[in-house]
């Protein structure tokens, strides 16, 4: 491959982002802190593992957490009793969720990988495959939902979270989350890898998964709180399943 090819195309292999890991590795240490970097993803673990577990029942699940990060959601499902696999591309957060885990007694196998290089090794292996808060992080997001359908088994679920595209996602996740409210560091999001529930269920679709269900996250300023409901214009979540056959 020429050093040209090499800049502009994805392999299976290298597909991440390493100004997406370094942002990621910079914060880790924050990870457990409920008040601080990760706020968000704390206050909204409860709401989506429950919208998770109304659709799948996770006690004896194999479930692997594509960009598990520090392993808020990764640790939830394992103590739903769940055999929880979580993967990252980024040391900070691994390591994190390595400690968190001596603490908290979680069992969980975290492990360095992409969900390419798992799904060449581990295909069909999965009863539930989540992908939360991710997709919007790295070069070519339908290629990790490809690998997403292909660890996942016949008849087994896949999650994805991840945020709209268009004005009012920019200005409630961009300029109102991140430079009017502080709910997350600036930089965190770039507008342009957001994600239109259209593309992520074509992607899907085009990878064999079935849509089952999709719900939107909403945040109330006022109440500072988080909700879900029917309205998917900023963050949202969307269920699959793979055909059983
Ligand atoms: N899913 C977790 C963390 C979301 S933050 C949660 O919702 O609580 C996004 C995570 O994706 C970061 O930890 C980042 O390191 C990871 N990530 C980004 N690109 C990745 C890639 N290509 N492969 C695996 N993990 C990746």
């Amino acid at each position: 491959m020429t050093k040209q090819g090499k800049a502009t195309m994805t392999t299976t292999t290298d597909n991440f982002d390493r100004a997406e890991l370094a942002k990621f590795d910079s914060l880790a240490s924050r990870w457990w802190d409920t008040e601080g970097d990760f706020k968000p993803l704390h206050q909204i673990n409860p709401l989506r593992l429950d919208w998770i577990r109304q659709q799948v029942n996770l006690a004896g699940c194999r479930v692997v957490d594509i960009g598990c990060g520090g392993g808020i959601l990764t640790e939830s499902m394992a103590a739903a009793s769940a055999e929880v696999t979580g993967i990252d591309m980024a040391e900070g957060p691994l390591s994190v969720a390595r400690l968190h885990q001596l603490e908290s007694g979680a069992d969980v196998d975290y492990r360095k990988s992409t969900a390419e290089d798992l799904a060449a090794a581990e295909a069909g292996k999965y009863d539930v495959v989540t992908c939360l808060e991710m997709l919007e992080h790295v070069p070519d997001p339908s290629q990790v939902v490809r690998s997403c359908a292909e660890l996942v088994r016949p008849g087994g679920h896949v999650f994805f979270s991840t945020i709209n595209r268009n004005p009012k996602s920019f200005l409630f996740a961009i300029v109102g989350a991140e430079y009017v409210l502080k709910l997350l560091p600036t930089g965190t999001h770039e507008y342009a890898k957001f994600i239109r529930p259209s593309e992520l269920e074509s992607w899907a679709r085009n990878a064999g998964l079935k849509l089952l269900a999709s719900i939107g996250m909403h945040y109330d300023p006022l109440g500072k709180e988080y909700s879900l409901g029917a309205n998917l214009d900023v963050n949202y979540l969307m269920s699959f399943r793979r055909p059983a056959s």
